[in-house]
């Protein structure tokens, strides 16, 4: 039988958050969610630990896993652990860090032989920086650093020998990071294995930052009975029928600037510069495209790259590309090799096709500041 315990009972002050970490959301699913999916197939039973505070909440997420069950946490991880032994049935038992939601299954896997076979099984990674020893702001000694391992979780043992362990770390009042520090101390030296760098711990705000967003606006304009020009990406472009707008009528920036509300979540141009609004009549659409800009930049949203897509029987767009990727990169802070133009026909089919209006597409990528 395996118990697996995860550690739940931080407060996630090292974060600057004010609630628990692991039930602070990341790509749309509490952090625990993380571990409890990937452990659930390997345990006969999974104790989450977790503060008295956070315990409706905890449960509530254990809910859909038969095998979960909530263990009351103590003012340190080692209190908590050590709780959860005491109630754990299994005789291998896997410790694991929640604040970890990518551990994967070839780890648990490595994990759980490694315990079979040498008593024990510790993840961890050769070190990539060089480890120090240092006092008052100054090293001292600069050990080899091949005889240093980063130790991370799941730490498997048999659950006897880490609560004997335990027990005996407690009695002579020690305080240990990790169980692998207690089972070494008071067992024997924890067998290794290598794990993944993916297996990374989200400890920092930084560590929270969502993953890039994308999003997709469209935008069409018809063409009026006459006219000498047209408005694309902010580049005059001669026609002999401009364009019906309540503003300027760029219908790539407004597809531009949809796409960018979009992915950040935000509303439609409609609803921030609404046509029926006289300050937008006539309005230079890269002026608007800045606001837009700007609007990202306070949700700590940087532009990675955008597409756009201008579909049109005439006029010819193909000398005007280039300066349009230089304008909608000024307007947007990014270099113009980060905006991709096409423009093409639609081959006389549809409105487009008879020269009635033009359509515009446009994809683009944002990335937490
Ligand atoms: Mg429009």
């Amino acid at each position: 039988m395996i118990s697996v315990i995860l550690c739940a009972a931080g407060s996630g002050t090292r974060a600057g958050f004010t609630e628990n970490k692991v039930l602070r959301e990341y790509n749309g699913l509490p952090v625990l969610c993380g571990s409890l999916c990937a452990f659930a197939p390997f345990a006969d039973e999974l104790l989450v630990t977790c503060r008295a505070e956070d315990l409706t909440r905890v449960q509530a997420l254990l809910a859909p896993f038969p095998a979960a069950r909530a263990v009351l946490g103590g003012a340190t991880r080692g209190d908590s652990v050590y709780a959860a032994l005491r109630e754990a049935q299994g005789e291998i038992v896997l410790v694991h860090d929640a604040a970890r939601p990518f551990v994967t299954e070839k780890i648990i896997r490595d994990c759980l032989a490694s315990v079979k076979t040498y008593g024990s099984g510790v993840c961890a990674l050769p070190l990539s920086d060089t480890i120090a020893e240092t006092e008052d702001g100054h090293i001292v000694t600069v050990p080899p650093r091949t005889a240093y391992a980063a130790v991370q979780t799941p730490q498997g043992f048999f659950r006897n020998k880490l609560l004997g362990a335990y027990e005996r770390a407690r009695a002579d009042g020690r305080l240990f990071t990790d169980e692998s520090g207690v089972y070494a101390a008071y067992a024997e030296p924890p067998r290794l294995f290598l794990g993944d760098r993916t297996n990374r711990k989200l400890t920092y705000p930084e560590d929270f930052a969502p993953v890039e967003r994308v999003g997709f606006g469209a935008d069409t304009h018809a063409f009026a009975e006459d006219g000498d020009h047209i408005v694309l990406c902010g580049v005059r472009i001669p026609s002999a029928q401009a364009l019906r707008a309540h503003s300027d009528g760029d219908a790539a920036v407004h597809a531009l600037m949809d796409a960018l509300l979009s992915a950040a979540g935000l509303r439609d141009i409609g609803y921030y510069f609404p046509d029926t609004d006289e300050r937008f009549a006539g309005a230079n659409s890269m002026e608007l495209l800045k606001q837009v800009t700007a609007m990202l930049k306070d949700g700590g949203l940087r532009v990675k790259n955008v597409s756009l897509s201008i579909v049109a029987e005439r006029p010819r767009m193909a000398p005007y590309i280039a300066d349009m990727r230089r304008s909608v990169a000024e307007a947007l802070d990014i270099e113009a090799h980060a905006v991709g133009i096409a423009a093409g026909t639609n081959e006389r089919l549809g409105y487009v096709g008879e020269g009635k209006g033009i359509t515009c597409y446009s994809f683009v990528l944002l990335k937490k500041a």
